[in-house]
């Protein structure tokens, strides 16, 4: 495994549309186990194919020790709205409130090849909503109210 370099906020591959994965490769397992190891060194939550340079549909979440990679992710269904305060790798010691849906179900591919559905709330749904948000090109700065500087602990975690 490799420790990638994750790109910041003003890095052009930040605002791109990422493209459909079609083949689960050998190259896209290594890209898994890269980019959860670089999310791990970093303590994030969650982390974007596009915040390592690549803009596929590739996202990997960790929360509460539930590890989750998801390939080609879509989300099907948003229920409810709660602000809450977010960070992203991308965007160091940076947080703001952000509203997203309360709970969310995701429809997604497995590196095994299976299609997998999954509902999500709390800390699960909100990182699945910025994750897929980078893969649209999308970052928190963007929609974020009260931008603050601040220190990332358990609480004010970034993704
Ligand atoms: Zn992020």
């Amino acid at each position: 495994m490799a420790l990638l370099e994750i790109k910041k906020a003003g890095d052009p591959v930040l605002k791109q549309h990422c493209e459909e994965i079609k083949k689960i490769d050998k190259r896209i397992k290594k890209l898994i186990d890269d980019m959860a190891e670089t999310m791990y060194a970093s303590e994030g939550v969650g982390i974007a194919a596009p915040q390592v340079g690549i803009p596929i549909r590739l996202v990997v979440i960790d929360v509460e020790k539930k590890r989750y990679d998801m390939i080609n992710p879509v989300i099907t269904y948003r229920e409810g709205s709660v602000v809450d305060s977010e960070g992203c790798l991308s965007c160091p010691n940076l947080f703001g409130d952000v509203e997203r849906a309360e709970k969310v179900r995701v429809k997604f591919t497995t590196k095994y090849h299976k299609e997998k559905e999954l509902e999500a709330e709390g800390l699960l749904a909100r990182c699945i909503q910025h994750e897929l948000d980078h893969l649209e090109g999308r970052l928190f700065i963007d929609i974020a109210k009260n931008i603050t500087k601040g220190k990332v602990n358990r609480d004010n975690p970034e993704t």
